[in-house]
């Protein structure tokens, strides 16, 4: 089946006659058993519940994994959960414009001594292989947040696989219907669900993907035992956003690609970061890589200062002024403002989150902003 046909039929409850059309939203924090606790018996809430594994499922199917995702609280737990394969004293490669909740975390992890880090430009692929030796994990993300640089996937995976190294890709940017990298070796995925597969800005929650059974294992019970699980209402609102992924980011997609265009021709941007656009440094790559477009969300650097883009900012009227992004209204950011945001983002970049409004109400909204800001 086509992934657009998987988010809307994948989770469902048995077909059988009078059953529900949608899992219910399982309210208990235990299971009848008898006996003695069985592999594959639910037993306690903390260890699995009916509403997660619907979402579980579906979003295992998507990213084409031999096993059900595996729900956490947020994307920061499904984060923690995959950074806690570093064995104590290993290494994890991270780009240095990783999520920065991301990259905080893993120094924090290594301030404790926990682990070493070595930040890449995870564009530069000779980088990439070069700080490989010895390590334990490459994480990914590609397109990064929120520079836009773009991985190359397959030799970047085949490489730290040839090196015995795990390989992990934060996919919360393009989704399972533009990159799938566990088909291009890598060993787990981990999704912001909080973005695009929730879509609508009401939920947070995360996932990990594995490429195999045996790792799935190890990270469900480092799930259990860490606790930071789902309430069943939030993972019955993300796998209600699921079913409309493919047509949300359809518009939102098409829409990026024609602001980004426009954008560029604007006398107030300097530039336009978005692997769509032919000029691009990481076009060629995106265009071998991903299937379906290339994401939403696309990043403008002002030829005008910090306050300007504020300013900027502020007087927008369709757009929202506000942190994250996937969701169906469209939001903008100053990156910067956050203090942890790295020093190699420029000042005046903004990231723009690509709703599904109308594209001439979006556009007309930035235009008047920016032609203020080229007529001062
Ligand atoms: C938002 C985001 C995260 C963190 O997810 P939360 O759900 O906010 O914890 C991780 N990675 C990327 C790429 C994100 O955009």
């Amino acid at each position: 089946m086509h992934k657009d046909t998987l988010v809307v039929t994948g989770g469902r409850p048995e077909p059988v006659h009078d059953a529900p059309v949608n899992p219910p939203v399982v309210l208990s924090s235990t299971y009848r058993g008898t006996g003695d606790v069985a592999d594959g018996d639910r037993s306690y809430a903390r260890s699995a519940n009916p509403t997660w594994e619907a979402f579980e499922e579906v979003l295992g199917q998507l990213e084409g994994a031999p096993c059900p995702a595996l729900s956490h609280a947020s994307g920061m737990a499904a984060i923690s959960a995959a950074l806690s394969l570093v064995p104590v004293g290993g290494t994890v490669v991270v780009p240095r414009h990783s999520y920065q909740g991301t990259l905080q975390l893993a120094r924090r992890l290594q301030d404790r001594g926990i682990l070493t880090v070595r930040a890449v430009d995870i564009a530069d692929t000779t980088a990439v292989l070069r700080a490989l030796p010895g390590a334990d994990l490459l994480w990914v993300e590609s397109p990064t947040n929120p520079m836009l640089e773009v991985a190359d996937l397959p030799a970047l995976i085949t490489g730290a696989r040839a090196r015995g190294v795990l390989t992990c890709v934060d996919n919360t940017f393009a989704t399972p219907l533009l990159q799938q990298p566990l088909s291009l070796g890598a060993d787990l995925v981990v999704h912001s669900a909080t973005k695009y597969l929730s879509g609508h800005s009401d939920v947070l929650m995360g996932a990990v993907v594995c490429a195999s059974p045996e790792l799935r294992s190890r990270l469900h019970t480092q799930r259990t035992l860490e606790g930071g699980i789902p309430g069943p209402f939030e993972s019955w609102l993300a796998l209600r956003g699921l079913r409309t992924l493919a047509v949300r980011l359809e518009r939102a997609v098409a829409s990026a690609a024609v602001l980004a265009r426009r954008l560029q021709e604007h006398p107030a941007v300097a530039r336009v970061r978005y692997p769509g656009l032919p000029g691009d440094p990481g076009h060629q790559r995106a265009a071998a890589q991903l299937t379906g477009g290339f994401g939403a969300v696309l990043s403008v650097v002002l030829h005008d200062d910090a306050a300007a883009a504020e300013r900027l900012v502020a007087g927008l009227r369709v757009w929202t002024p506000a942190t994250s992004l996937g969701g169906v209204e469209s939001l903008v950011e100053r990156r910067r403002r956050h203090p942890e945001e790295p020093t190699t983002v420029p000042e005046n970049l903004l990231r723009l989150s690509v709703g599904i409004e109308n594209v001439e109400d979006l556009w007309s909204d930035l235009a008047a902003g920016l032609d203020a800001l080229a007529d001062r």
